[in-house]
């Protein structure tokens, strides 16, 4: 009898590969405590650290409004949805969430996910795999879970330069304008915190006859005087098809959406798997987000404190030799071109100076271009600003890293 397959050595060889090119993930085992955010205890480390890498990009996850929301809605609704929506989970709290989203976004409906992954995922599956002979464009830093959709609906695809408009261009003149199409982009990149050309795209879209599919996942909560992105920051809703966006990150909680046209989101309701197979969002989630969207829909508060800190971190550290990529946005990277390095520099931050940011390494970011991403937030304050720049400036200058030109 011949020997079986050796799946832990298999295993094994994977992840002491992914070791060996300093690319192996450690969870850092956080404990995030109400009312202390940026601070969080550190059970890694047994200390209390300063959180400089969140995606709760304005504290809403601890807003009293949003905790008030969901503790009335658990005493209320109980803990969990029932199932998925078709099978006893379609929860009127979602309805409303979900009424709340059309009127921020001026769309005639919603439709909200699990997450923002499955969001991207369901919607530009059964949109590519309905539309026939359909031919998606999609920008080449595109997020995972639009390449995983745009796999999943198994369409003609091309892949633009990075916010290259005149690339676009030049892809799409060899497709008839009577061809169904999607041109799929993001408003704001997570990782270089640069903005989209979303009107020369939409531009494209109406000369080509095109649907526009907008990931405005990092600026939702952020940009617009109400909070719904960029695209309401630059008076463009009107002019995307889809706009998709999450529940995870401004807004502090968990859960993705799109808004669009009744149509489409009848379509994509009715066919994107990911909607279907899974289970509700529970009430819990949707009255805390409805809460958080609806108080980030009338206070600048958040969003002003959230770019002062910003701009401030970017000045700082510029003036104290730290590299930093000039972003337009609320994003800070600061570029270490070294997995093992930056990996190292994220390690002391932890364990000299209680100052947790992750280490972005491949493949979220090319090789090369590994970096720390420092998310700046209003409650950051101007000692834990000084104490960031003075433990950064130390770890550049003991680990050698190339300094700010
Ligand atoms: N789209 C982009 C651009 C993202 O960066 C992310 C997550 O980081 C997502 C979608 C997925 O959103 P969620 O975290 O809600 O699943």
């Amino acid at each position: 009898m011949s020997e079986s397959f050796n799946y832990n050595g298999y295993i094994d060889q994977s992840l002491a590969r992914l070791k060996a090119e300093g690319r192996y993930r450690v969870f850092h085992d956080l404990e995030r405590r109400a009312g202390q955010f940026p601070l969080a205890f550190s059970h890694s480390t047994g200390k209390p650290v300063t959180v400089w890498c969140s995606n709760d990009y304005l504290g809403m996850g601890q807003h009293p409004k949003v905790i008030a929301a969901m503790k009335a809605a658990l005493d209320r609704y109980g803990a969990g949805a029932g199932g998925t929506r078709n099978i006893s989970g379609n929860h009127h709290a979602v309805v409303e969430l979900e009424q709340l989203l059309s009127t921020l976004h001026r769309k005639e409906a919603a439709l909200a996910f699990t997450s923002g992954y499955t969001a991207n995922e369901g919607a530009l599956a059964a949109l590519l795999s309905h539309l026939p002979d359909c031919v998606v464009f999609s920008d080449e830093r595109n997020h995972a879970s639009m390449i995983s959709g745009i796999r999943a609906g198994r369409s003609e695809k091309h892949i633009f330069r990075h916010n290259d408009p005149e690339h676009l261009a030049f892809l799409l003149k060899n497709i008839p304008v009577s061809r169904p199409k999607i041109i799929a982009f993001e408003s704001i990149y997570s990782m270089d915190g640069d903005i989209g050309p979303v009107a020369e795209i939409c531009d494209l879209a109406d000369r080509h006859g095109a649907l526009t599919y907008l990931d405005e996942v990092h600026a939702v909560g952020m940009y617009g005087p109400r909070g719904a992105g960029i695209a309401e920051r630059d008076g463009l809703m009107e002019r995307l098809d889809v706009i998709q966006g999450t529940l995870a990150k401004a807004y502090g909680l968990m859960g993705g959406y799109i808004a669009a046209s009744a149509r489409i989101i009848d379509l994509v309701r009715s066919f994107a798997p990911s909607f279907i197979f899974t289970t509700a969002i529970p009430p819990v989630l949707a009255a805390g987000a409805h809460a958080s969207i609806r108080h980030l829909m009338e206070s600048n508060v958040e969003r002003e404190g959230q770019q002062r800190s910003a701009a401030q971190v970017k000045a700082r550290l510029k003036a104290a030799g730290v590299p930093v990529l000039d972003t337009p946005t609320h994003i800070v990277p600061v570029p270490v071109g070294d997995a093992a390095l930056c990996k190292l520099a994220s390690d002391k931050l932890l364990s000299e100076n209680s100052i947790y940011v992750q280490p972005i390494n491949f493949p979220t970011v090319p090789r090369g271009a590994e970096r720390l991403r420092l998310t700046p937030s209003p409650l950051h304050t101007d000692a834990m600003i000084d104490a960031l720049v003075q433990a950064l400036t130390h770890v550049w200058g003991e680990l050698s890293l190339q300094k700010a030109a």
